[in-house]
């Protein structure tokens, strides 16, 4: 397969293209990112890499970094954490509210906003330090101990958090948040501040997609069984209300965030992950998203 070939005949042709996607503008400090910025970083399991434009340049990788809590917290409780949260699509939008109520505090999926106030409710409650914790997992899995946080980022999103106030507000009050609410902000703010590069993105999605190499980093040890649901709910979840599209148009287990980053996964071929900061109405990078649809049909390899 000539990925690279592909990779840069992709990325010129959406370069160039259309887009009616706007950097997120709810979290003020993101909207100090350039909305040109474009990069690609293909990485194979058998150790070769492809990377185009903005592939070495650090981005805010907000949920992406709910799959590294997700993956953490079912290492640690294993099936418990189901009785916490679902694992069906919600067909809402990340940050919505409305479904909570009915479904009496418990979130369809760990991969949104609400399931991850869960998830990071779960780590606050098992690990000591969960901020440093969850930091050296996500130094070992990417292979690389420059990972750190951007502090605005996490104070601009704590000053403008009134809609996670709320979701957390609303599952306390129905027994499904055990610790202190300010606290559980703080350490999730602080999940989606983490930077990362598309290069480093994608090597720390390797093990996900790796399944013939024991998953182990920092003590926290998955089992190929669980690695499976992850990449699961990562098809079925990644892309909130956008999940069905996705599937349709790319095929790959994946992830977003609303800083412009989405992450996917061949299992047992690679891990790419693309940045475009300009996204559309449901969260979700436009340039990002053409990429990934342009790979499978180019490459005409996807999971289906
Ligand atoms: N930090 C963002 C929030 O809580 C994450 C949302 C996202 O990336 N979809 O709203």
């Amino acid at each position: 397969m000539n990925f690279s070939e592909i990779i840069n005949e992709i990325y010129s042709e959406v370069k160039c293209g259309e887009t009616d996607g706007h950097v997120a503008s709810y979290i003020p400090e993101l909207l100090n990112v350039n909305p040109d910025k474009f990069g690609i970083a293909l990485l194979t399991v058998d150790g070769n890499e492809f990377c185009c434009g903005d592939a070495e340049e650090k981005f805010s990788i907000q949920s992406i970094s709910k799959v590294f809590a997700l993956s953490i917290a079912f290492s640690l409780l294993g099936e418990k954490i189901w009785e916490r949260m679902g694992v069906e699509p919600s067909g809402t939008s990340f940050n919505s509210i409305m479904q909570l109520e009915y479904e009496k505090g418990k979130p369809r999926n760990p991969f949104i906003n609400a399931g991850a106030l869960v998830v990071a409710d779960i780590l606050v409650s098992n690990l000591k330090n969960p901020k440093e914790e969850f930091l050296e997992f996500v130094k070992e899995i990417s292979g690389n101990i420059s990972i750190s946080f951007n502090h605005k980022i996490a104070q601009s999103e704590k000053e403008f958090g009134f809609r996670n106030a709320a979701l957390i507000n609303m599952m306390k009050s129905y027994g499904n948040i055990k610790n202190d609410i300010e606290l559980i902000l703080d350490f999730y703010f602080f999940l989606c501040s983490i930077e990362m590069t598309c290069k480093e993105l994608a090597q720390s999605f390797l093990p996900y997609a790796n399944l013939s190499k024991p998953f182990n980093y920092k003590n926290f040890p998955l089992t190929k069984s669980q690695i499976k649901r992850i990449n699961a709910l990562m098809i079925s979840c990644g892309f909130y209300d956008e999940s069905g599209e996705f599937a349709f148009k790319v095929g790959l287990p994946g992830k977003s965030g609303v800083g412009g980053g989405i992450v996917a996964i061949h299992p047992n071929i690679y891990s790419v992950a693309v940045w475009s900061p300009r996204i559309n109405s449901k969260g979700n990078s436009v340039f990002g998203m053409k990429t990934l649809e342009m790979l499978t049909t180019k490459t005409e390899i996807s999971i289906f």
